[in-house]
């Protein structure tokens, strides 16, 4: 039985990945505060807030998926709540880009979804609930120069998720898309100063947000009162992409 309105279900397994820093440790976090038992991968062993486990994994390899999930359950149990939100940039416009730069950051945040997706549907299939949430970005869905790779991987997201509703929606699982725009992290940190102008004077909102603003949004959308929303692109990007 689902929990009352206004009251969220505590206790379960959650695992984020890249969640050692910026966005995906905020989102740790929301869920660790909601009472969740919460895991986080990261490549290199960093240090985390009391309370989360860490697990080493490299979404580009299946092996150390395995691994680090195979942890976690022994750890919290199945998990319940999988958050796919590793993520990389490699930007150069198209006649620069190597193939290189395309695939390597399609396989990461796409084939990488794919991998932990893949992964964590088996319990969830058991369960017969969970809740999968995909950090894409404004960009996947409305371009930007000299993104090309990083778009295109984070459009497919979008295929991912409703594709996901449609085989496993009838068990319980839901499968939803976060897109953010400009959130301030190391990511966003690495462009010129007057890229950051630019993207500011194209936000209605006309500031960046906090990786704690999407990380709410990851946290509401995995609870029980969004259990009949799957399929959804949710924008947290200060009005940036509307009318994707
Ligand atoms: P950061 O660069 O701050 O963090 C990226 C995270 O991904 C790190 O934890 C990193 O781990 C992890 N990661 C990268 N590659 C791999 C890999 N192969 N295997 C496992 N983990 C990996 O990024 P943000 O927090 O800014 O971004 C998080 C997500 O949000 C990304 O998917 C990004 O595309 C998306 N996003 C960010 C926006 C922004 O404005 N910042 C806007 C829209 C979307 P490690 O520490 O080991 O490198």
């Amino acid at each position: 039985m689902s929990a009352p309105a206004g009251e969220e279900r505590q206790g379960r397994s959650v695992l984020v990945t890249g969640g050692n820093r910026g966005i995906g440790l905020a989102i740790a976090k929301a869920f660790l505060a909601n009472g969740d038992k919460v895991a986080v991968t990261y490549r290199s062993p960093s240090e985390l807030p009391d309370g989360i486990l860490g697990v080493v994994a490299d979404v580009t390899d299946a092996a150390s998926i395995d691994a680090a999930f195979t942890e976690v359950e022994a750890a919290h149990g199945p998990v319940e709540v999988l958050v796919a939100n590793a993520g990389i940039t490699k930007d150069t416009l198209l006649l620069r880009m190597s193939e290189d730069d395309f695939t390597s950051v399609v396989d990461t945040n796409l084939t990488g979804a794919f991998r932990v997706i893949k992964r964590a549907s088996k319990g969830m299939i058991r369960l017969r609930k969970g809740r999968v949430v995909l950090i894409s970005s404004v960009v996947g869905l409305y371009g930007s120069p000299g993104q090309i790779n990083y778009a295109a991987s984070k459009a497919g997201l979008v295929g991912i998720a409703r594709s996901l509703t449609r085989e496993l929606g009838s068990r319980g699982i839901t499968a939803n898309v976060v897109a953010p725009g400009f959130i301030s992290t190391d990511m966003t940190a690495e462009l010129p100063e007057e890229t950051q102008k630019q993207y500011l004077s194209s936000i209605p909102a006309n500031r960046f947000a906090s990786a704690e603003e999407v990380a709410n949004v990851v946290r509401w959308v995995a609870s029980d009162e969004a259990a009949y929303i799957s399929g959804a692109v949710i924008p947290v990007d200060g009005g940036l992409g509307m009318g994707h």
